[in-house]
């Protein structure tokens, strides 16, 4: 029996016009923005189907449920982003399995990131996490230290930093949604004006997916919007 939703495909369809909707409020092209689907707590089997939909961008968050997945679905052309926050002891399957990860925040990690990065494979797109609101048990960088890491980054042989990533806290009001999703577009301006040339905004999940991509947002990471709960 085929877990996860027995819709797939509208649930796929509605999502990709909710994304063109807001890409065309904000007067972008549809194109412009990829749909990243996060299949943490799903099957392969799920990832499976949703593949069949045409979905070409899975993310994962725990390297062990994602490396099984990875196996399994060897056979299929997938482009995998780690989006999960990243133990630095961990960094070595990261860098050998993935394509993308999403949630860098410290200079550490993408050192080992950049040093366990295979010479076959092309280099490591990475986006830095940064923590817009004093949420202690958040991941992410701090803004005003943004600068700095980015620095950092940008020089490691194996990887190439493409742009920025955060998961703001949960609101429900529109407008909110808004100002954290601007706040980070900002500061990814204020890095590309310094010379950075970033090209990636990862931001907006399935509650507020519509809002990132009016503000910019280049990847939307959506879950539940395409899978439905997740099992606890
Ligand atoms: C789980 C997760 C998502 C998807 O969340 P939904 O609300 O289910 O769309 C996106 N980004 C990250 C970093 C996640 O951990």
């Amino acid at each position: 029996m085929l877990r996860g939703p027995q819709n797939l495909p509208e649930r796929v369809l509605a999502v990709r016009e909710r994304m063109a909707q807001a890409a065309a409020r904000a007067g972008r092209n549809a194109q412009s923005v990829t749909l990243l689907a996060v299949t943490k707590a799903q099957p392969a089997e799920v990832v499976r189907a949703a593949a069949d939909c045409g979905l070409e961008h899975f993310g994962e968050s725990y390297l062990q449920e994602a490396l099984e997945k990875l196996d399994a679905l060897q056979d299929r052309a997938l482009t995998w982003h780690f989006v999960g926050r990243i133990q630095a002891n961990k960094t070595r399957a990261i860098a050998e399995r993935f394509a993308w990860v999403h949630a860098v925040d410290r200079l550490k990690v993408a050192a080992r990131l950049s040093a366990q990065r295979p010479h076959h494979a092309p280099p490591l797109n990475v986006c830095l996490e940064v923590r817009l609101a004093d949420e202690a048990a958040k991941g992410g960088i701090a803004a005003g230290e943004l600068p700095a890491l980015a620095r950092a980054v940008a020089v490691l042989p194996r990887l190439r930093l493409r742009g920025l990533m955060c998961v703001p806290p949960e609101e429900t009001q529109r407008e909110r949604q808004h100002a954290w999703f601007r706040e980070l577009r900002r500061l990814f301006e204020a890095l590309n004006a310094g010379g950075a040339a970033l090209d990636t905004l990862s931001m907006g999940m399935s509650g507020d997916f519509e809002a990132a991509i009016e503000e910019g947002a280049t990847m939307v990471r959506v879950g539940t919007a395409l899978f439905g709960p997740r099992p606890p």
